[in-house]
């Protein structure tokens, strides 16, 4: 698409965007009374409309059926898990008995790794990406820990070359092929939290397998956000939040992926509960664990029901709306950004996210070479919500579902202000 930094070309854009309706979809936090500029969708999504009505639907059967709700209602609370799996299927490119949503992000890997992290004395690496989300880091060292291993020398990390922000491939293969045999597990992030650049997680797993080693993904900032193909990319298993670009309400359930591949296997170590156990059998309250087929013989308890009503309102949003059309107009409004930042006169900033449309997802990581915090200070001021991270980074997310291209001109120009005062 070919860019004009107007307000006019911005309001064009808007009036002939098929997804502009979505917007209204969405409560704008407003800063003295007036609504805000929202560009931390990476962090925290938007509370959708409808989530109050969502919510409020399980409050209604809670009163009016009490233990009832279960098995009465609208939507059953004995089955509330599965009411996500269709969506959650469509965005993450899975089988819907791939899928499934439960606990949070941390709690999931940790379970993931029971099942997927079996080291021995000859296979008992990691590999994953440097710089990775600090839980990741202690997940992955508390894990190669309780194993008994020395986290200096079975986390092996790949690292940007000197003078770069994001990872080349090419690296991460070649250190993968190097660890071939001695490799239990390689495990990085689908879209990187910092840089924002998208890994090929095809190749990745590729790799991993090719090495003997099972290939898990960490989606904080991929799901709802790319286009996800876990299952045709022969992914082991994957987890994700529900809070970033999933748009489900602080600390809201998270989700995870295990590829049929694994969901069929009975041999598959894990921690169980009674969510995961056989379903007809969960109440005959017996002896001997029997786990569900499919990534649903991972779940340990009944669904926290209040909160995941706020996932399924978003969830149907996302339905309505499309993971393909949302992409698209991503890659759009992500490129229109670029173009912005990187009009003539903008020396003072370096985008570090890839300029790939193919390696990125909607978030725009820039280095603001002088004075960053100042810069991060007026754009506070003037009711733009972005990101700022120590030491010099502002990470701005273009979120499809509501922002415009307009909100984009208008950050433009305030960025561009702010680098001038
Ligand atoms: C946001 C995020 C988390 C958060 O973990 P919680 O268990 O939800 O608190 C973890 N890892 C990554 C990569 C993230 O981006």
């Amino acid at each position: 698409m070919e860019y004009t930094n107007t307000l006019e070309f911005a309001k064009k854009l808007d009036a002939t965007d098929p997804l502009s309706y979505l917007r209204d979809e969405f409560h704008f936090p407003e800063i003295n009374g007036k609504p805000a500029l929202y560009f931390t969708g990476n962090s925290l999504g938007l509370q959708p409309v409808n989530a109050k009505e969502y919510i409020n639907e399980e409050l209604e059967s809670w009163r009016q059926l009490g233990a009832e709700g279960h098995f009465q209602g609208k939507r059953p609370w004995f089955h509330y898990h599965k009411f996500s799996k269709e969506s959650l299927a469509k965005i993450t490119g899975a089988k819907p008995n791939e899928v499934v949503a439960m606990n949070n992000l941390t709690t999931n890997l940790h379970l993931l790794m029971v099942s997927f992290y079996r080291p021995n004395r000859i296979s008992y690496k990691i590999i994953m990406e440097a710089g990775a989300f600090p839980s990741d880091m202690y997940i992955i060292e508390t894990q190669v820990r309780y194993h008994g291993y020395d986290p200096g020398d079975a986390i092996v990390e790949v690292k940007p070359r000197k003078g770069e922000y994001c990872l080349r491939n090419e690296d991460i293969i070649k250190i993968i092929r190097q660890n071939a045999g001695s490799t239990a597990l390689v495990m990085f992030s689908g879209v990187q939290y910092y840089t924002g650049q998208f890994f090929n997680i095809q190749a990745i797993t590729r790799a991993a397998h090719d090495a003997g080693a099972y290939a898990g993904f960490d989606l904080a900032h991929a799901v709802g956000n790319v286009i996800l193909k876990l299952h045709d990319d022969e992914v082991d298993f994957a987890t994700w939040c529900s809070y970033k670009y999933l748009n489900s309400g602080p600390g809201n359930t998270a989700g995870i992926f295990v590829h049929e591949n694994h969901g069929q296997r009975t041999d598959l170590l894990r921690f169980g509960g009674w969510w995961g156990h056989d379903e007809q059998k969960r109440f005959l309250m017996e002896k001997g664990f029997i786990p569900m087929k499919g990534a649903d013989g991972w779940q340990l308890s009944n669904v926290n029901v209040l909160s995941t009503a706020a996932h399924l309102a978003s969830l149907a949003i996302f339905d309505k709306a499309g993971i393909k059309k949302l992409r698209e107009k991503s890659v759009n409004l992500t490129g229109f950004l670029a173009f912005i930042v990187n009009e003539p006169g903008s020396d003072q900033i370096s985008i570090i996210t890839p300029a790939n449309p193919e390696e990125r997802g909607c978030q725009l990581s820039l280095v603001i070479h002088k004075k960053g915090k100042e810069v991060y200070d007026y754009l506070t001021r003037n009711r733009v919500i972005v990101d700022w991270r120590e030491p010099d980074v502002i990470r701005v997310a273009t979120v499809p579902l509501y922002n415009s291209y307009e909100d984009v001109y208008r950050f433009g120009n305030l960025l561009h202000k702010a680098l001038t005062v």
